[in-house]
């Protein structure tokens, strides 16, 4: 506390992400990195790009960026926008679409944290809808309001569930709200899921959310981009440029063209991902783990004997990080990024070491 802060300054509680260890032999299996690298194209144009250009400033449209995005998902250009990571063009989303409103975001009440982090930064009153007994998103529950909501935000799949809605039930909710926008979150799509940007001719108030940071691993280059309607991107822009006109660096906008035209290397690390994500599931239930169904490149998973946290603690002494969150309903599982196959079998033997020494 400062005397120099606001109390609005005081009131807020920084969002705090996994842990970034100092120390490299710590297996790192908390925040839903990709275990393998980028695409060697990729990090070419970066060592090509890596010059004296770089005392210029860079495009401060990101104009390959944006053509690269367009290119692959059949859009026009003007509908992206790209940022320094998908929570700097979430806060770029909150800030232009739901500050102000002076009415309520919904999101479901398991769901990404930061969405609560930026509504208290941004004061956007937040209405929380519970998930199913099943963790699911129960489309149902965000139509016919009492009192219209600011908008909706949700991922797609879920996080930390896993757990992906399809794309009939996202329109359902889209067209049952069509004055209000709706963020899907789809910063795990790409490990099996549909992405709504096939819906947005058919339902103009979707802003889709993607980061290169999951699927392209490239969580160290920090981009992300929104893709919605001509209409609201000019709007999201406006924002955005007011805040910070160069929001990409020119070797992440490089970096990030190559790995999106990098098909096949896409396809191929993602298919080694989800295999192994397959394999991981198994071997966990054999352990007696109940593992929510995942669309993503993290599992979910409970042991109906076995604490959560005390497990999380006993993974960390032996050199293993997993993510254990202590909210409501989901404080018994551990959300497990999915490595190579040879990080899900340490895991796993280590897994096993703590079930039979608590046993
Ligand atoms: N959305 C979700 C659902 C996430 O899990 C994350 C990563 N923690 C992000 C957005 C942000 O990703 P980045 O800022 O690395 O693009």
């Amino acid at each position: 506390m400062s005397r120099f802060w606001s109390d609005h300054v005081a009131g807020l509680t920084p969002y705090t992400p996994g842990e970034q260890p100092k120390i490299e032999r710590l297996l790192k299996l908390n925040t839903n990195e990709h275990p393998y690298g980028p695409s060697p194209r990729a990090l070419e144009a970066i060592r090509r790009g890596a010059n004296d250009a770089l005392r210029l400033y860079p495009d401060n449209e990101s104009t390959a960026l944006r053509e690269a995005v367009a290119g692959f998902y059949g859009v026009k250009p003007a509908q992206v926008m790209p940022g320094n990571g998908s929570d700097e063009v979430l806060a770029h989303v909150f800030n232009a679409l739901f500050r102000h409103a002076g009415r309520p975001l919904l999101m479901p009440d398991i769901t990404y944290s930061f969405y609560k982090t930026y509504c208290k930064l941004f004061d956007i009153p937040v209405r929380l809808i519970p998930l199913a007994d099943d963790f699911s998103i129960r489309p149902d529950d965000y139509l016919n309001h009492d009192e219209p909501p600011a908008g909706i935000i949700f991922a797609n799949p879920n996080a930390p569930t896993g757990i992906a809605l399809g794309l009939d039930d996202i329109e359902c909710i889209a067209r049952g709200n069509p004055d209000i926008a709706m963020v899907v979150d789809e910063a795990y799509v790409d490990f099996g899921a549909d992405s709504a940007i096939a819906l947005l001719d058919r339902c103009p108030n979707i802003v889709v959310i993607h980061t290169l940071s999951k699927s392209r691993a490239l969580a160290g280059m920090r981009v992300g981009y929104s893709v919605a309607s001509v209409e609201i991107t000019e709007g999201i822009l406006r924002v955005k440029d007011s805040f910070n006109s160069y929001p990409l660096d020119r070797l992440a906008i490089a970096a990030a063209v190559a790995a999106i035209e990098d098909r096949e290397y896409f396809h191929d690390s993602l298919k080694k991902v989800t295999d192994a994500r397959e394999a991981l599931t198994q071997q966990l239930e054999s352990m007696g783990f109940e593992v929510l169904p995942s669309r993503t490149n993290f599992v979910f998973a409970r042991h109906p004997e076995f604490d959560a946290a005390t497990l999380a603690r006993g993974l960390r002494e032996q050199g293993i990080l997993v993510r254990h969150f202590a909210a409501p309903r989901i404080d018994q599982f551990l959300r497990i990024t999915v490595g190579t196959p040879e990080d899900c079998d340490r895991l796993c033997n280590a897994l096993s070491e703590q079930i039979l020494k608590t046993d």
